[in-house]
């Protein structure tokens, strides 16, 4: 059973490579932002609101969802955008213990504002398989306008992926989740990987460090 956490700016490619992660190892993807997103979908017009802002939801409703999520999981997981910030990396150390489950590995994917702006205002993605292209960026435009390659699905743009949400999200990054690079390197298991590379060498890194 393995588990797995990532910290990362948006769009450094923490979806991603949970879902390589999952798919490989039989795990669990557990993504904050798409429980969220779900609850948004059945009418939750608050969390809409702000996620649109780009700040973060509270401890509160986030521990809530992960919670419920946990302690159904029979097998390792990934957890795909949680913690974002000390208080929740602190209070997922008490539902560890108290559910008796571990936390394996932190991966920190590394990555500069202006990649990370440029890969977020061209980001479309699958919503049946998930893979995610950039209408921006050559390398990684579908190669029918607006179809997933994989599976011939509509792409679809999420509401935050624009240059106005993302500044406010990269600040948010800055000012609460990036603390916790200092948090999981005192703890001494923090793993750092250059977000930079194509996805198929990050996850090889990622892979050796699982499989070590
Ligand atoms: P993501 O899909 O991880 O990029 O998250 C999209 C948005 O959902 C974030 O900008 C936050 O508003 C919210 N969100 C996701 N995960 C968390 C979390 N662990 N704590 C608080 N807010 C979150």
């Amino acid at each position: 059973m393995k588990s797995v956490i990532f910290i990362a700016p948006p769009a450094a490619g923490k979806g991603t490579q949970s879902t390589l992660l999952c798919e490989k190892y039989n795990l669990n993807h557990i993504s904050t932002g798409d429980l969220l997103r779900e609850e948004v979908i059945s009418g939750n017009k608050e969390l809409d609101e702000i996620m649109l802002s780009g700040k973060l939801v509270s401890d509160e409703i986030i521990l809530n969802l992960l919670t419920k999520k946990l302690d159904n999981i029979t097998t390792g997981y990934v957890l795909d955008g949680f913690p974002r910030n000390v208080s929740q990396a602190e209070a997922f150390d008490k539902i560890l213990n108290d559910l008796n489950l571990r936390l394996d590995f932190v991966i920190y994917l590394y990555l500069d504002k202006e990649e990370a702006k440029k890969r977020i205002v061209g980001r479309i993605s699958c919503p049946t398989c998930g893979r995610v292209y950039n209408d921006q960026i050559d390398d990684l435009k579908p190669a029918t306008e607006g179809l997933c390659d994989d599976c011939q699905s509509t792409l679809v743009k999420r509401a935050d992926d624009n240059s106005e949400t993302f500044e406010k999200r990269y600040e948010t990054y800055l000012k609460e989740t990036e603390p916790l690079i200092r948090y999981y390197k005192s703890k001494g298991n923090l793993l750092q990987i250059d977000a930079s590379l194509t996805k198929e060498e990050i996850f090889g890194q990622i892979e050796s460090i699982i499989n070590d």
